[in-house]
């Protein structure tokens, strides 16, 4: 009887509602070629700085918040842009829902991780920091390096942290610590990390296989937000921003050179976001204990 119900229903909505033919007919021209959405790729997001793309003296996260509800490795306030900064607190939370994890430790060999009742604990380091702050940092670190500069601190306009979308974390242990060391990298957490950063829309920019092309070197503690699909893509590419950024300027540079229509097709992405699903479960399961029905709009 359910099942009878269902498929008349079905008729009727697919009788009522713009149906295939009208989806397709207003498909943009122009393909956009790449696999991520024409929207995500033009967000403010994924906005590239290095010593090559300096940020802007006056520069400042907006909006920009204050982080607090998670632990800090810090004394100081530590502020971020907001977007970044409730991705990273989904990030924290889900950290404390973990209660065992495996890793490698710096012997080689897998271990595995057990926690109490907090769950793995990360502590936030650092997040915005100002184009002055930076200047200052990095007259220190010269002066304590004998005028080197070895690329460990970023050239006041080039570092992420005034952008307020990045944030160093790290564990108890290193968070206690004076100077952040790149062995981090053998401690569950930055492992964790960088397994599941993506999901929270965070990226590992900094990697140790990287340093040629970030200029950077490696950050274990180092996060990135770019939004979901753009760190999902990266991270499983296992690409850097810069490869990324560089990526996506070809194919926006071949795009126009088509004849595309940007404002054409974020409009099509959005449509096709607001679209219902392609099917959904009407009731999940029938008297017969299997998935019911599924209606195909
Ligand atoms: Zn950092």
């Amino acid at each position: 009887m359910k099942k009878l119900v269902c498929v008349i229903l079905s008729l009727i909505l697919c009788m009522s509602c713009a149906c295939a033919t009208a989806t397709e007919a207003n498909i943009p021209e122009v393909k956009w070629e790449h696999p991520l959405p024409l929207m995500e790729v033009q967000s403010d997001y994924t906005m590239l700085v290095n010593a090559d793309h300096l940020l802007d003296k006056s520069f400042k996260p907006d909006p920009q918040v204050k982080v607090t509800g998670i632990k800090r490795a810090t004394s100081a306030a530590v502020y971020m842009e907001k977007t970044a900064a409730e991705a990273l607190k989904k990030m924290f939370a889900a950290a404390a829902l973990v209660t065992e994890y495996n890793y490698v430790g710096a012997d080689g060999k897998t271990k595995l991780a057990q926690y109490g009742e907090d769950g793995m604990v990360l502590y936030l380091k650092s997040g915005y920091r100002s184009y002055g702050t930076q200047a200052t940092v990095y007259a220190n670190y010269l002066d304590r390096n004998n005028g080197v500069d070895d690329g460990y601190v970023a050239k006041p306009g080039s570092s992420e942290h005034q952008s307020g979308l990045c944030a160093d974390v790290l564990n108890a242990d290193y968070a206690g610590r004076p100077t952040m060391t790149q062995d981090f990298k053998w401690t569950p957490e930055a492992q964790w990390m960088k397994e599941n950063c993506a999901e929270f829309g965070f990226i590992l920019r900094y990697t140790e296989e990287a340093e040629e092309t970030t200029g950077i070197k490696f950050e274990p503690w180092h996060f990135r937000y770019v939004g979901e699909s753009v760190a999902a893509y990266i991270m499983a590419k296992e690409i850097t921003l810069e490869e990324y950024t560089e990526e996506i300027n070809a194919a926006l540079a071949d795009y126009e050179e088509r004849g595309g229509d940007s404002e054409e097709q974020i409009a099509y992405e959005f449509r096709k976001m607001n679209k219902p699903p392609e099917t959904f479960v009407l009731d999940e399961y029938g008297e017969d204990g299997d998935a019911e029905v599924s209606l195909v709009f």
